[in-house]
């Protein structure tokens, strides 16, 4: 099985990822940084892959605005371990 840091290295999502980043123009879509590193948050379900996931449910997000919305999203759906266990 693919874990999820696999998944995120596929050309597939790395693709997607520039395409989101483009399009919330490098910047933050929640504050408006473009100084801090930028990720991507979208909310994942079992055995989706990342690249498969609709544009409008991705969002470009700082470290910061990230950290944030990915640890509360993900806490509450309960896969925090999955994340943080390896
Ligand atoms: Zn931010």
């Amino acid at each position: 099985m693919t874990t999820y840091q696999e998944k995120l290295k596929d050309p597939r999502w790395q693709k997607k990822r520039l395409k989101i980043l483009e399009r919330d123009h490098w910047s933050c879509r929640r504050c408006g940084d473009t100084k801090s590193t930028l990720h991507i948050h979208y909310r994942l379900y079992e055995n989706e892959n990342p690249w498969e996931i609709e544009d409008d449910m991705l969002l470009a997000l700082c470290d910061r605005c990230y950290k944030l919305v990915e640890l509360r999203s993900r806490y509450r759906a309960g896969w925090y371990g999955q994340m943080f266990g390896s």
